[in-house]
């Protein structure tokens, strides 16, 4: 289907959400356009993450694209924390519904981009080495899409089967009457755990850094189905109880609950600081939320990602739940992280803690056990052999900027981006890079991203690219390049407003901590989706103030 001969409009790389939505735009706005998919379908990250138990920890209500009224109004999404295949089919129903496949090349994946200066455009080569040339390139690679295997001593000497989280096979795996060993104990292993807890023979979770979680309190989602449409109460706001068409009668207003908040999503929010209350209020709010479930648990009060002393409130909280729910003290120690909660992602799980009151699972603890090696019939620590069947890799990503150097992108003057950040991701406004003109970046790094609801995020970044593409059009412009001067000022503000946030008072995938060699900077923006918005909005509304354009 590619063709080698035309020169396209734009070539979409990805077809998860990003690249889906930025195809529907594509084909509205008439451009000739492609997308490369190296997948065999569509979906991206719920394509490949379909390790037991895989679910989305936005409720299902906002997790999903507003784009199309018609699109929100007819889809059902059955619970409120959707699982993996519930969101895979959503992928596959918008491709079909938007007839997107005619224009996507499944089964190929981009190896190359090289920005032909003389010629003002980017040529790409895939993996059987097809030339396509393109004016415009958007990167929808995902955040979260190129694996973290570490290089454990001797892992190929392991007779039995090893499988990845994030790139988890399309057949059954049978675990019935299996030794399982677990490494990693994250949000991907905190959901797998309590689902393969119930097959397994025996599960040895091997855990370096306990993490945090919360319970989900994941429920079907409630239906009027036509029945009291008269009793129908307009929604204010977030509303865990409201039926589904209530949700829908107002759907917009719900969606701009999302639009002005912080992680781009419609929270209950508190504006007191944890440390302003009684110790009783507090733990009122803190059960409250906890028994509500989910993320919400952060947004207890308004304070617990800047302050530490708030946090600790909150951080001392989630402790004794760990203690009371795990009934070995022992374990539930192991299990009792001791950073500030919400450094690393808040992990949101269903019977995480409970599952280590069952007879057969065992918390191998490496920090004072190390993992030695790997050998034919299991795993080595420090103190004892481990003899597996199946060995499940939870270890994580290249988050952010993996899957942009797996491909090898040259701008202007031979710049390789890899080279360019190789001491961090400098770009302007987590969209474009200086050096690399007419190349976007969906939810990269320098952009809300990964700590916001990312459909919501999503939809914001490619509809800022399509208006700029419109006003390029508009304007007989043919090349746009985001200036040295505006990316360094983004760049320092980002550093900046990362520094007293709590997301950086640990070592997670958000600072490239988790990858041997890669710089250690913080990765997302931090300051806010409302306010990472409003600056977008100020630069296209003042004719792209910070981009060159010709
Ligand atoms: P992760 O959060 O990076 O966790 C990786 C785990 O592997 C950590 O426990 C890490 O330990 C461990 N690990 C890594 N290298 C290791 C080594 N050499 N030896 C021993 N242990 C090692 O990865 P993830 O669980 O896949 O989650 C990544 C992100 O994906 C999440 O933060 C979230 O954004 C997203 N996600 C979302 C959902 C959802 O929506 N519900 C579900 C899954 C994932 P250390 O902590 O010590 O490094």
């Amino acid at each position: 289907m590619i063709s080698n001969k035309k020169i396209y409009d734009l070539v979409i790389i990805g077809a998860g959400f990003a690249g889906l939505y930025s195809l529907y735009k594509a084909k509205l706005a008439k451009l000739n356009v492609i997308a490369i998919e190296r997948a065999s379908n569509v979906g991206g990250t719920w394509y490949w993450n379909r390790y037991p138990g895989a679910r989305c920890d936005v409720e299902s209500m906002q997790y999903s694209y507003q784009f199309s009224n018609e699109l929100q109004e007819e889809w059902e999404w059955t619970e409120k924390y959707a699982t993996q295949p519930e969101i895979l089919k959503y992928a596959n129903h918008v491709a079909d519904r938007f007839k997107l496949r005619e224009n996507i090349q499944f089964n190929s994946e981009i190896k190359s981009a090289k920005f032909n200066s003389d010629k003002n455009h980017w040529e790409l080569i895939n993996n059987t080495n097809q030339l396509i040339k393109t004016k415009f390139c958007i990167m929808a690679t995902g955040c979260l899409s190129t694996l973290n295997k570490p290089k454990f001593k001797n892992i190929e000497s392991f007779k039995g089967e090893i499988y990845h989280t994030g790139n988890w096979p399309h057949h059954h795996i049978n675990l019935k009457n299996k030794k399982v060993g677990i490494i990693g104990t994250g949000s991907s292993a905190i959901q797998c755990i309590p689902e393969i807890i119930n097959e397994v023979e025996h599960l040895y979770v091997f855990q370096r850094t306990p993490h945090y979680t919360v319970p989900a309190r994941n429920k079907p989602l409630k239906y009027l189905k036509g029945k009291t449409k008269k009793y129908m109460r307009e929604p204010v706001g977030y509303d865990n109880d409201l039926f589904i068409e209530e949700v829908k009668y107002n759907y917009s207003n719900f969606r701009l609950k999302a639009q002005n908040s912080v992680a781009a999503m419609a929270l209950p929010i508190n504006h007191q600081s944890a440390l302003n209350v009684s110790k009783e209020r507090r733990e009122t709010v803190f059960e409250d939320r906890w028994n509500k479930g989910g993320v919400p648990f952060i947004a207890a009060f308004e304070d617990l990602n800047f302050d530490r002393e708030a946090n600790e409130t909150a951080a001392k909280f989630v402790r004794n739940k760990i203690k009371s729910l795990v009934k070995d003290s022992h374990v539930a120690k192991l299990l009792t992280p001791d950073y500030p909660i919400g450094c690393k992602r808040l992990a949101v799980d269903s019977n995480y803690y409970e599952s280590y009151n069952k007879p057969n699972i065992s918390l191998v603890d490496l920090k004072t056990t190390p993992l030695e090696e790997f050998y034919a019939k299991g795993i080595n620590t420090s103190k004892n052999h481990y003899e597996l069947d199946i060995i499940i890799l939870a270890t994580g990503f290249d988050a952010m900027t993996g899957t942009l150097f797996n491909i090898d992108i040259e701008g202007k003057n031979n710049i390789k981006l890899k080279n360019k950040w190789s001491e961090g991701p400098k770009n302007y406004l987590g969209l474009a890079s200086s050096g690399f003109p007419n190349l976007f970046t969906i939810s990269g790094p320098g952009s809300p991203s990964v700590l916001t609801n990312m459909i919501v995020s999503i939809e914001q970044h490619v509809n800022w690219i399509f208006d700029c593409i419109e006003y390029m059009k508009n304007n007989n412009k043919n090349f746009i390049e985001a200036s040295l001067k505006a990316e360094n000022e983004w760049y320092k503000h980002n550093q900046e407003v990362s520094i007293d946030h709590v997301r950086s008072s640990c070592s997670s995938w958000y600072i490239g901590a988790n990858i041997k060699g890669k710089a250690k900077n913080f990765m997302p923006y931090v300051g806010g989706y409302s306010k990472y918005v409003e600056k977008c909005d100020e630069v296209s509304k003042n004719n792209y103030q910070g981009f060159i354009l010709k």
